[in-house]
């Protein structure tokens, strides 16, 4: 006999749920515990996940399988090809090996979800109790309901749900809780499965020589990483946090969300520590860094709430419907531009090309490029939701759905279709000395003062020009009434 725990978006010992609900089913019995993790490629190509996404899963999983042949645990790692063989490739193995339990925690995207709910379903003819349990959030989906008895589909109320819930039902965590020891033979009897081989990355994930250099210096894998991140975060910049925190340059957030993402930190994990480093030891009142960062983890709470309650957001469809009906546009050398850094908008340039060579982008440069793709250049918001997921390290289908939606103005608690940011003034705003622009945007880099934000404007010199920075892809006023007469047209408001 044995229990087998399924790793996914989890890729941690400490402060995971399922792992820990196994570990328990196993100890009690006395017997071993396996853990599988399986590599799909086509899971891969159908949720867009970027190469350098892919690459940091798997090095993770070298420095998970090396922590739980610690615990004389075997991590046996998989490539399945087709994603609809995964479950019944899990039951076969789970024969194999004896083992009557799995123990997985839940994805809340439609076709998980779904898969989640077929394996505990088919699993009792196979032999095996499937034990799908919450783990991603720090208060699971379905907890929360306004006094109507439905999901909430604005954040505030939400939010202050979210916080009484945990006043009310303090989080525990598994912090040290290693899973049990196995057996002493486990290590001869399953010497197979700890000598298996992380498998390399399918062939359309691939990374360059060069690429593989750069991100892996940038993304060390890892809990630990995660975790010694979040204490310095915690220790040094969350002071800052509340001032800092939305200038780009300002290196002031925690740069966690791969690490959330991908599950080598725990949301509970991480607003636990948040709260403790806060002097009153609350999730709110206190510091005012510490306090509106654990607001910020809750965001990512509420849009996964969102996922697993209006499903049809994972179906490239706007969450409010009346947006259906906007005429986007489809232009494809306007969409390049804004995929290169190439708008000759200097913010909005230095954000994307931020992304193209980290993997990562801050969180007001994030709006400030999707609210240009979909208000500036009327481009179809999703196309830019996909090309967020195809670069990204942190993609995230519900935050990047949630965060495509607001931006938008299609999502849920959206910013009003009318509230159009200004590309220039956002620059001047959050970029103020031209930090970062300089650091992203090199053909600029000697451009001093406020000519920075606009180098083809009325303090221009011909700097801009002779390095070949482009003059701006559209007018922002002509735009501006472009997008809003757009809207108005879809929404019947004219
Ligand atoms: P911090 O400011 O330190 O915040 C801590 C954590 O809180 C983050 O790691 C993240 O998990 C969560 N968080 C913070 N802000 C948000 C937010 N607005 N929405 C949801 N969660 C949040 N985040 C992703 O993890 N994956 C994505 O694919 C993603 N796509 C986005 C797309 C758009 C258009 C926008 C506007 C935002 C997106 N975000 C996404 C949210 C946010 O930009 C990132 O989580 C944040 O920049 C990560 O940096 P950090 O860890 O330093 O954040």
């Amino acid at each position: 006999d044995a229990v087998v725990h399924w790793f996914k978006c989890d890729l941690r010992i400490t402060d995971n749920k399922a792992l820990h609900l196994a570990s328990a089913k196993a100890k009690s019995r006395s017997v071993p515990l396996i853990c599988i993790h399986i590599v799909s490629p086509q899971d891969y190509k159908a949720h867009v996940t970027s190469a350098v996404r892919v690459d940091f899963v798997l090095r993770t999983l070298e420095v998970l399988k090396e922590d739980l042949a610690q615990l004389d645990i075997p991590l046996y790692v998989e490539t399945v090809a087709k994603r609809k063989a995964i479950p019944n490739r899990i039951f076969e193995l789970c024969e194999k090996w004896g083992a009557s339990h799995l123990y997985t925690n839940i994805e809340y995207e439609v076709d998980e979800l779904r898969r989640e709910a077929l394996m505990t379903r088919t699993g009792v003819s196979n032999g095996v109790a499937v034990h799908a349990v919450p783990d991603t959030c720090v208060v699971a989906p379905g907890e929360l309901s306004s006094g109507t008895g439905n999901q909430y589909s604005v954040y505030s109320p939400w939010f202050r749900a979210w916080l009484a819930y945990l006043h009310t039902h303090p989080h525990q965590l598994d912090l040290f809780d290693p899973p049990n020891k196995n057996p002493e033979d486990a290590r001869r009897n399953f010497k197979d499965l700890f000598e298996c081989e992380i498998p390399e990355a399918p062939e359309n994930k691939n990374l360059t020589d060069e690429e593989k250099k750069r991100f892996r210096s940038m993304w060390p894998p890892g809990e630990h990483e995660a975790r010694e991140r979040l204490g310095k975060f915690l220790s040094e910049k969350v002071h800052h946090y509340a001032d800092a925190r939305n200038i780009p340059a300002g290196n002031s957030t925690a740069i966690v969300s791969v690490h959330l993402s991908s599950g080598t930190l725990s949301a509970r994990t991480a607003v636990a520590a948040a709260r403790d480093a806060n002097s009153t030891k609350k999730l709110d009142g206190g510091e005012k860094g510490i306090v509106g960062w654990i607001s910020e983890v809750a965001w990512r709470d509420f849009y996964k709430h969102v996922l697993a309650h209006w499903p049809y957001v994972c179906m490239n469809k706007p969450f409010k419907p009346e947006y259906t009906n906007i005429q986007w546009e489809y232009n494809n050398e306007l969409f390049q531009k804004w995929c290169t850094g190439m708008t000759g908008y200097p913010f909005i340039d230095a954000a994307m090309r931020q992304l193209n060579h980290t993997g990562y982008m801050h969180n007001r440069a994030r709006m400030a490029v999707a609210s240009f793709l979909a208000k500036d250049l009327l481009i179809d918001w999703r196309m830019g939701e996909r090309y967020f997921m195809e670069h990204l390290i942190d993609g995230d289908f519900a935050s990047n759905n949630g965060g495509w939606g607001f931006s938008a103005s299609t999502g849920v608690d959206p910013q009003p279709y009318f509230r159009i940011f200004n590309p220039l003034l956002q620059s001047e705003r959050f970029d103020a000395d031209g930090e970062y622009i300089r650091k992203w945007v090199k053909e600029l880099e000697g451009i001093e003062g406020k000519a920075i934000h606009d180098p083809y404007g009325r303090k221009a010199t011909k700097a801009a020009e002779k390095a070949g920075y482009p003059k701006m892809c559209v007018d922002h006023k002509e735009s501006r009434e472009r997008c809003l007469k757009r809207y108005k047209e879809g929404l019947g408001r004219d």
